[in-house]
């Protein structure tokens, strides 16, 4: 399965750090990391009720089913609204989980309080829109008690996404986490919704408290993908996972595809690896100052490059050629992605960051 690189993304020194959040309750705690599971929408009473005997079984805390479920296209299933709301209470009163829902405006948010409903998150529809996340965040003014969780929103933007955080965080919730969901792609091949985990790493690095789930279900849209992403996710010290579940996922009414058997969970959360934050600093101290002194080789080649291309820039001002020769830049890449597999670089990668050089010499050239 292909790793997305990371390539560019606009450093923002800004202090975007949210405001006294309290860690999440206890029970989103699973085995060093943060769980939360269930199915994608909550079906039938029977549905719900044996998936969540089976995840309170395994040690799952938080159980997730949606019930006002936003579809692309009119006249899918569009969940089971209220009626649900029971089921979901008894889940918690049988087996001691909290429960969670998706919530996307005024009225969703009071039949959840209503119902006791403990964690309830914004879609990636919703979080896209700021009228609706402002809503959810006014009429849950000041809860101390119900935990938000804020998936990114559909196209790759950080800021939309940080904005609904900052909206719930300012409305005086302390229970806040954010979902990695992936973003819709029109060019992704493997994914369901590409990863581009520059954007969630983003993240981490201006909120560094707050705990950032990864949601492998929908990202992969592919139930044999799902264990593969939700290991690179721990593997890249993401803080949890959101996982969807379903009795038998090819009946399921939304997400047939990416769903996984509560037994197919069970396997899979044996044998997810939590890495530790900190291994051996010693020997991590050491490999650290190797890459500082590549970074400043490259550093130095690349302002070599420039300095090279600025001339280049200079002569074709004067003899009049245009500054952008597509020919060259298509040998350049040919021979250079060629190259690339016997230094062990992926070609795609060594492709990517050479139109990155590209569009910044053509600048410099302008
Ligand atoms: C879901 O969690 O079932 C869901 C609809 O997710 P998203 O908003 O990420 O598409
Ligand atoms: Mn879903």
């Amino acid at each position: 399965m292909p790793f997305h690189t990371t390539l560019y993304i606009k450093h923002n020194k800004m202090n975007y750090n949210l405001h006294d959040l309290e860690p999440l309750p206890q029970a989103f705690h699973y085995n060093g990391m943060l769980l939360v599971a269930g199915p994608c929408s909550a079906e039938s009473h029977a549905q719900v009720a044996t998936t969540a005997q089976q995840l309170a079984a395994m040690g799952v805390g938080v159980f997730r089913a949606g019930l006002w479920k936003p579809r692309t296209h009119p006249g899918g299933f569009e969940g089971m609204g209220t009626i649900a709301l029971p089921w979901l209470q008894q889940v918690k009163s049988e087996t001691g989980m909290l429960i969670a829902t998706e919530v996307a405006n005024r009225q969703h948010v009071l039949h959840a309080l209503q119902a006791g409903v403990d964690v309830m998150w914004i879609g990636a529809r919703t979080t896209a829109n700021p009228f609706a996340v402002q809503e959810i965040a006014d009429v849950l003014h000041g809860n101390r008690q119900v935990s938000v969780i804020v998936k990114n929103p559909v196209s790759p933007d950080i800021e939309l996404w940080l904005g609904a955080l900052q909206r719930i965080s300012h409305a005086g919730i302390r229970r806040l986490a954010a979902v990695h969901r992936g973003f819709v792609n029109a060019e992704e091949q493997v994914y369901r919704n590409t990863p581009m985990w520059r954007i969630p790493m983003e993240l981490k690095r201006r909120c560094p408290t707050l705990p950032i789930l990864v949601d492998p279900s929908h990202i992969t849209g592919d139930r044999d993908m799902v264990p593969t992403l939700a290991q690179q996710a721990l593997d890249m010290g993401f803080d949890g996972l959101m996982l969807e579940v379903h009795q038998c996922p090819d009946k399921a009414l939304s997400d047939k595809q990416q769903q996984i058997t509560p037994v197919q969970l069970e396997e899979m959360l044996k044998h997810l690896v939590i890495r530790s934050k900190n291994s051996d600093e010693s020997q991590l101290t050491v490999l650290r100052q190797l890459i500082d002194e590549c970074d400043d080789e490259l550093l130095q080649v690349l302002a070599r490059r420039m300095d090279v291309v600025r001339k280049i820039g200079d002569l074709k001002r004067k003899t009049n050629i245009q500054v952008v020769q597509p020919n060259r830049f298509t040998d350049i890449l040919n021979r250079r992605t060629q190259q690339a597999p016997a230094l062990q670089l992926d070609s795609d990668f060594v492709k990517h960051l050479l139109q990155l050089v590209h569009e910044e010499a053509v600048r410099q050239q302008l």
